[in-house]
C-alpha cells in the first residue's frame, strides 16, 4: 500500500475516530455495509447482557458503531499486522497487549479498556490484561470472522430477505458497495463480478486458506498493490481489464494452478479453448480486394486456451458533429461475436487469421476492445453494443456444436462493466457494473458504495467494457 493512503487513513481514523472513513477494502466475503458516522448513536451498547453491566468487565462501555472490521488489520500506530487488537471502545486498531505495547498505552491514555484480539477472536481487559468471555460478544466476532456453511452460501441466490449490521441496518447480501480510496472504481468492479460467479464465490467462502498467500486469504488493498509490485494502485485510475488478467493469472498460480485444463477454479470456470488457422499473406491480385484464405497455399493452425475473448468494434464515424447529433452507432453482440465463426478472417500485418472455439468454458469473459492510443492521447470507441439479457446462443462459434451442446450452447448475462467518461481525461471517468440479483430477478447497478435498482432494459444503452456471461444447462 502506498505510505500516502496508509496515513490519510490513520489521520481519518485520528481526527474523527469514525472507521467510516474513506476506506477501500476488498474481501470476496461478503461483507456488511459500511457504518455511517452519526447514523446509529441511538444503538451502541445496549446489546451487551445486564449480567455483564457493573460486573467490573466494561463490557458496557463497548460501543458497536464505533466497530469496522473492513479495515486493513494493522495497528494505527506502528502499522505492523502482527498481533493486533481493536479497542472496542473506538474501533481503532493497536499492536499487542504488553505492558510497552499501543493498546497497553491507549488504553491508560483513553481510559478504553476492551479490546479483541483480530486473529484469535479472544478479548481481554487492559491494562489489567485478563480475558473475557461472554455471549453477548458473539456478534461482534461473528463480524470480524464470519463463516458460512455450504448451506449458508447455497441459500444467497435462493433467499432475497434482508440481513442486518452491528447497528441494524438493512443489507442485501451480496450487494454492498465498496469504499474508493481514490480511483480504485476499476478494482471494485472486478472485484463484485467476481464475487458474484457462483464457483469463485462458493470456493473462496468455503475453503480455508490459512496456507495460502495473502492476496488469496484477504484479497486485500495491501495485497494488490504489493503482489502485483505497485502496477495496481488505489490512487491511479487503471483499466479493469488488465486488472482482471493479472488478477485471474496471480490466484491461478497462487491455488498451485499449471498449465493443464481445470487445474485450478480458475481455469476450470473461465478457461476455454481456441482454434487458430493462420496463413501468411499473399501478394493480392486485385486492389483493395477483401482478405481471404488462399486454398492453395498452407495454413497453419494451432489450439490456444483463453481466458478472455477480444472483440473489435467497428470505427467510430469520422466526424465528430455525427457524435454531436447524438447519433451513437449501436451494433449487436452477435455480429462481433462473427470473429469467432471460424470463416472471418482478421488480417495482420504479415499474416491471415480465423478463429473458432473448440471448448466452451462454463463462464465466458467478453472484452468490448474500446480503448486505443493515438499520438500519446487514449481514445474510446462509443459505439453501443446491443445483447440480450438470456440466452446468447454461442452455436454459431462453436467448431463441435454438438459436443458442446451436451454442457450447453446458451449463456446468460451475469455481469456488465461499463466505462463513462473522457478516456483523455481520466478523472473524469469512471467504471460501474451490472449484476443481477438471482433470487429476485432485480438487476443492480453498483459504483463503489452506491448499489441501485436498474431496469435490465437500460443495461446496453451504457458502454459496455467487459461482460461475464454464465452457461446454462440445456
Ligand atoms: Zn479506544
Amino acid at each position: 500500500m502506498d505510505e500516502s493512503i496508509s496515513n490519510s487513513r490513520k489521520n481519518e481514523r485520528d481526527e474523527d475516530g469514525d472507521s467510516s472513513a474513506d476506506e477501500a477494502v476488498h474481501s470476496l466475503r461478503f461483507k456488511k455495509k459500511k457504518t455511517e458516522s452519526g447514523s446509529a448513536l441511538e444503538t451502541g451498547s445496549d446489546l451487551v447482557s445486564k449480567k455483564a453491566k457493573g460486573s467490573g468487565l466494561y463490557l458496557d462501555t463497548i460501543q458497536r458503531y464505533m466497530l469496522d472490521f473492513d479495515f486493513e488489520k494493522v495497528c494505527s500506530v506502528s502499522l505492523s499486522n502482527l498481533n493486533v487488537y481493536a479497542c472496542l471502545v473506538c474501533g481503532k486498531y493497536f499492536q499487542g497487549r504488553g505492558k510497552s505495547s499501543h493498546a497497553y498505552f491507549h488504553s491508560l491514555h483513553e481510559n478504553h479498556h476492551v479490546y479483541i484480539n483480530l486473529h484469535t477472536l479472544k478479548v481481554y481487559v487492559l491494562p489489567d490484561s485478563y480475558e473475557v468471555t461472554d455471549a453477548s460478544l458473539d456478534d461482534i466476532k461473528y463480524n470480524l470472522n464470519p463463516t458460512f456453511t455450504p448451506a449458508q452460501v447455497a441459500a444467497l441466490d435462493k433467499v432475497s430477505t434482508q440481513s442486518y449490521d452491528l447497528n441494524r441496518k438493512p443489507y442485501l447480501p451480496g450487494f454492498v458497495g465498496l469504499n474508493n480510496v481514490k480511483a480504485n472504481d476499476y478494482v471494485n468492479v472486478v472485484i463484485q463480478v467476481l464475487a458474484h460467479i457462483p464457483p469463485i464465490r462458493d470456493y473462496f467462502m468455503l475453503t480455508n486458506f490459512d496456507d495460502k498467500s495473502e492476496l488469496i486469504k484477504r484479497f486485500s488493498t495491501l495485497e494488490i498493490s504489493n503482489a502485483s509490485s505497485r502496477k495496481f494502485k488505489l490512487t491511479e485510475q487503471s483499466d479493469p481489464l488488465a486488472f482482471l488478467s493479472w488478477f485471474l493469472n496471480t490466484l491461478h498460480r497462487d491455488l498451485g494452478g499449471s498449465k493443464k485444463k481445470n487445474s485450478s477454479i480458475v481455469y476450470s470456470t473461465f478457461q476455454g479453448e481456441l482454434s487458430i488457422e493462420s496463413q501468411v499473406i499473399q501478394p493480392k491480385t486485385v486492389k483493395d480486394a477483401e482478405a481471404v484464405f488462399d486454398s492453395a497455399s498452407a495454413i497453419t493452425g494451432t489450439k490456444s486456451p483463453f481466458l478472455f475473448l477480444a472483440l473489435e468494434l467497428p470505427p467510430p464515424p469520422l466526424f465528430q458533429e455525427e457524435l454531436e447529433k447524438n447519433i451513437i452507432p449501436q451494433i449487436p453482440l452477435i455480429t462481433i461475436l462473427s470473429k469467432y465463426d471460424g470463416r472471418t478472417v482478421q488480417e495482420s500485418v504479415a499474416d491471415l487469421k480465423r478463429f473458432q472455439i473448440t471448448r466452451l468454458p462454463s463462464y465466458i469473459i467478453l472484452h468490448i476492445k474500446r480503448f486505443s492510443k493515438n499520438s500519446f492521447v487514449e481514445e474510446k470507441n462509443p459505439t453501443i453494443v446491443t445483447f440480450p439479457i438470456k440466452n446468447l446462443s454461442m452455436a454459431e462459434f462453436v467448431s463441435n456444436p454438438e459436443t458442446e451442446k451436451v454442457l450447453g450452447l446458451h449463456y446468460d448475462l451475469l455481469a456488465n462493466i461499463t466505462h463513462e467518461g473522457d478516456p483523455a481525461t481520466p478523472n473524469s471517468t469512471s467504471y460501474k457494473v451490472h449484476i443481477q440479483h438471482r433470487a429476485k430477478e432485480q438487476w443492480y447497478q453498483i459504483q463503489d458504495l452506491f448499489v441501485e435498482e436498474i431496469n435490465a432494459h437500460m443495461i446496453f444503452l451504457s458502454e459496455s467494457y467487459i461482460q461475464v456471461w454464465e452457461r446454462k444447462s440445456e
